[in-house]
């Protein structure tokens, strides 16, 4: 089946942050998301936090989901006291999300989760995280390098055959690396699929066929202009998975 016509990009959501600023709680988003996914052929819509009981209902409106970055997952949702690197806890970010990461898994919602959105999406399966990287596994790269956004500073070693390689064209790629925590244990049915040169995680997967689900731990929507093309890459595949995805939901649609 075709493409959809370019009048007519698929819809995908991108949770959103709510941040207090002078006394008002405000929706934020860093707007590279929505450029990025605009350049992918998305028409992007931002989800802050809601009542979690929405989360089913809202997905069954949209064709896909990215999951994006952020500030640290609770850590008592995996079952460890904060680590005193902690971010502020966000309890209504964090259950929003893992019900959204339910929900898309049910319906085979096509997700990328970016980042925070690789963590939570880890967590909210059963996994567990490394709270801080330089204290918890020291002799490790320097993953925290928000200075540079958009510039790849460290390799990632992608495992094949996985999704995540078959996305890239690509057995390794360069990275940007704005992190201080990342996934130690994976979730029930996921699997790491990269890592840094050091084993830091820097992505996982679905394991089976029935849910295109991919997290990363870099930030493709600050790579995807670059002469390097990864990022685009995985972003066209995210494009692939939801066309697919929504050519199967109207072939359902009839008997609906
Ligand atoms: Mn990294």
């Amino acid at each position: 089946m075709p493409n959809p016509a370019p009048h007519h990009p698929p819809l995908v959501a991108v949770s959103a942050a709510s941040e207090d600023v002078d006394g008002r709680a405000r929706v934020r988003l860093n707007r590279v998301y929505t450029d990025a996914l605009l350049r992918a052929g998305f028409l992007p819509v931002a989800a802050p936090p809601m009542d979690p009981a929405y989360a089913a209902t809202f997905l069954s409106r949209i064709d896909g989901l990215v999951l994006s970055g952020g500030d640290d997952v609770e850590p008592r949702l995996y079952g460890q006291p904060p680590h005193p690197t902690a971010d502020r806890p966000d309890p209504e970010r964090d259950a929003w999300e893992i019900a959204l990461v339910h929900a898309a898994h049910q319906r085979a919602l096509p997700t990328l989760a970016i980042c925070r959105g690789a963590q939570l999406a880890n967590v909210a399966l059963g996994g567990t995280l490394v709270q801080d990287i330089p204290s918890e596994r020291p002799d490790t790269l320097a993953h925290s390098r928000a200075q540079e956004r958009g510039r790849r500073v460290h390799r990632a070693v992608v495992d094949a055959p996985s999704r995540l390689a078959a996305a890239l064209g690509a057995a390794e790629l360069s990275v940007n690396s704005l992190h201080h925590q990342a996934v130690d244990r994976p979730g029930e049915g996921l699997r790491v699929v990269a890592r840094a040169d050091d084993g830091i995680v820097e992505a996982l997967e679905w394991t089976g066929d029935d849910w295109w689900m991919v997290g990363v731990q870099w930030h493709p929507e600050e790579l995807d202009t670059t002469a390097e093309p990864w990022d685009r890459a995985l972003l066209a595949a995210f494009r692939n998975a939801v066309s697919a995805s929504t050519a199967n939901a109207s072939r359902r649609a009839p008997g609906a």
